[in-house]
């Protein structure tokens, strides 16, 4: 048997990647280098064997601190935001284009928590432009923007943020009036898209009406 300290393993890391992450060191978006190791074995320092690839590890520029590929899964902050605001205009519109258009109550609902998310130059003629765009035939369109906006948010969102969006949706639903049945269909499909379990659905348009 060799002696610890003259054999042992080393790895050599090099940069494959880099680009930005949120650092669950740091709490926030940071640069991180994407890291590729070979192992060697060394005898009194010199590399003699190749003992294969290590696992490869993104190490935070700020913090130094190295973490598995899975850390970059998670969108930065920036990210987060936008993506969040998108749900928001996507869902304000859905809901408008299935409350038929006519609504100014809902409309001005719709423009408030679309400022309120991110889109500070919403205004009610921007809306109505897109809602006019919209009007003929698409609400199957609607129904697949809404889960492929959310499809890339949800798994993001720990179930209070998701329950507000429903609630949001909701909302815009209800500014002019109980639930239509075309409104009441693409909130079900909004409360899916956000993976919300049907009762919990039920039971937060149930309390977003009697409010
Ligand atoms: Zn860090």
């Amino acid at each position: 048997m060799v002696h610890p300290r003259l054999a042992g393993v080393r790895t050599a890391w090099r940069v494959s990647e880099d680009g930005d992450f949120f650092c669950p060191a740091c709490g926030g978006d940071r640069c991180y280098q994407l890291l590729e190791g070979r192992r060697r074995l060394t005898v009194l320092g010199v590399p003699v064997l190749t003992r294969g690839a290590a696992d490869p590890v993104a190490s935070c520029v700020s913090c130094r601190g190295r973490f598995p590929v899975s850390a970059l899964d998670r969108p930065t902050t920036t990210r987060l935001t936008v993506l969040l605001r998108d749900g928001v205009h996507t869902i304000a519109l859905a809901l408008l284009a299935a409350g038929g258009g006519g609504g100014g109550p809902a409309r001005r609902t719709a423009v408030e928590s679309i400022r309120a998310a991110g889109f500070p130059e919403c205004t009610e003629e921007r809306l109505l432009t897109l809602q006019a765009a919209l009007r003929v035939g698409s609400l199957p369109l609607l129904d697949r923007e809404v889960r492929e906006t959310l499809s890339a948010l949800t798994p993001h969102l720990a179930s209070p943020g998701r329950e507000s969006l429903l609630l949001h949706g909701a909302r815009i639903a209800l500014a002019d009036g109980p639930y239509s049945a075309a409104e009441r269909a693409m909130l079900g499909t909004v409360g899916e898209a956000l993976r919300l379990a049907p009762a919990d659905t039920e039971r937060l348009l149930a309390t977003a009406l009697s409010a």
